[in-house]
């Protein structure tokens, strides 16, 4: 076992922080407040290799593996955090289930434009009775001749208001098994995009209405059946989330560190009050355990998908952690740190999105807990097996 990077990946660090430094530290704060998709650093990102790091040359991508992706999240956000959105977004979003799962075709006319950065793509999931309990989603997918006709509405899907395309959760039939997914282009008859809604971190999302809406039978994604596939893919999107916790986290801790070395009071640097020495030595502790859970999901899951545990485990110990050390470091910053002259406090309300997004902290417990016991454990209001 070997805790440090190897020198390829301390090489392709140090190349990803420079190219960070040179482009993206000025208006990183500008960025952070902008909730339009980056279109220029996508596709200045596109141009440095950085999109479909995980993909094969042949179809765009760069053959490199998770942790490459995961590696340059941490050094694009060390620099300017917003930008590691696109690193998410070109990597581990839909656009990763997109490429396992879609149809040779479907990558032609879509995965170039993706990989470029000139287009962008949403994930329509939750829906306003489906949250947690995905399973339970309605919009439905009927089979009409050559098409499919959509019924039913999306909320709360990131990316939105830029997306040219969204991935679509729908049923086929009933259950578990009637749900796969299937590919919308905006502008198609019947799709509507409402306003944009902001979250708590500026960001905006638009609920999306399917009436009627019909798409060619090309579209089609995953087929009655594909939930698992999809649930495996989305175990991508979730690491990217939790690498993200924790890099703005990060980002934040090393904020606060260079004010405490510096701001004095009471004639002292705050850096010498034990006080505040404790903070950061707890902070430390708190990201680099979860730094090493992520690093454990993502090495293990090199090329493939990885396992639903230990991204469950990652992320949930990465959006505490990078949320309690964003958190603090606003309260070590003390006004400097709440106002948005820095980008701590962006870290903090960003960092807390992410314990619900994505599978919220709770669920991932759930998941966590029916390792642990090595038996599901029926969320519904039904009797478990062997209580009855
Ligand atoms: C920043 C952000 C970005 C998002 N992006 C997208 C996106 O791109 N596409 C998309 O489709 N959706 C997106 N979502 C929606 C996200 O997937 C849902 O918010 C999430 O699944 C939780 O659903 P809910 O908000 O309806 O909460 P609910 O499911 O109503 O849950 C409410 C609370 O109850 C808890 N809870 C629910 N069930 C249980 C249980 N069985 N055990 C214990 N606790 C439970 C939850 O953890 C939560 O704390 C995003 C959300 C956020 C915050």
């Amino acid at each position: 076992m070997n805790f440090e990077f190897s020198a390829e990946q301390n090489e392709f660090a140090e190349t990803v922080r420079r190219l960070a430094r040179d482009h993206l530290a000025a208006g990183a704060l500008k960025r952070a407040h902008d909730p339009r998709f980056p279109f220029d650093v996508a596709q200045l990102l596109a141009r440095q290799g950085l999109m479909g790091i995980t993909l094969p040359q042949s179809e765009g991508g760069q053959s490199g593996t998770l942790m490459d992706a995961v590696i340059a999240i941490e050094q694009i956000a060390a620099v300017c955090p917003r930008s590691a959105d696109v690193v998410q977004f070109g990597n581990f979003g839909p656009i990763r289930t997109f490429a396992e799962y879609g149809t040779p075709p479907q990558k032609a006319r879509w995965l170039g434009e993706l990989l470029a950065g000139r287009m962008v793509m949403s994930l329509g999931m939750t829906e306003p009775d489906a949250g947690s309990a995905l399973t339970d989603l309605k919009t439905s997918a009927r089979a009409d001749g050559a098409d499919y006709v959509i019924n039913g509405s999306k909320v709360f899907s990131t990316f939105s208001p830029d997306a040219q395309i969204f991935l679509v959760y729908v049923r086929y039939g009933p259950g578990l098994a009637g749900i796969g997914s299937i590919i919308v282009e905006r502008g198609t008859p019947g799709f509507s995009i409402g306003p944009p809604s902001a979250f708590m971190s500026g960001e905006e999302w638009c609920e999306l209405h399917f009436a009627d809406c019909r798409v060619p039978a090309e579209n089609l994604l995953l087929g009655p059946g594909g939930f698992k596939k999809q649930m495996a893919g989305f175990n991508v999107e979730r690491l990217g989330n939790t690498a993200r916790s924790l890099a703005y986290g990060r980002y934040a801790f090393n904020a606060a560190r260079d004010y405490a070395a510096t701001r004095r009071q009471f004639d002292r640097p705050l850096c010498e009050f034990q006080g505040l020495q404790w903070k950061f030595a707890d902070m430390a502790v708190k990201l680099d355990s979860a730094q090493l859970l992520l690093y454990r999901a993502a090495v293990n899951a090199d090329r493939g998908l990885p396992s639903a545990y230990e991204t469950a485990v990652a992320k949930a110990a990465c959006n505490q952690a990078g949320f309690e050390a964003a958190s603090e470091a606003v309260q070590i910053m003390g006004a400097l740190g709440y106002s948005c002259e820095t980008l701590v406090e962006y870290c903090m309300r960003r960092t807390r999105g992410w314990m619900i997004a994505g599978g919220s902290i709770e669920m991932l417990k759930n998941r966590i807990a029916e390792h642990v016991f090595e038996r599901r454990f029926d969320q519904r209001n039904r009797p478990q097996a062997g209580t009855e």
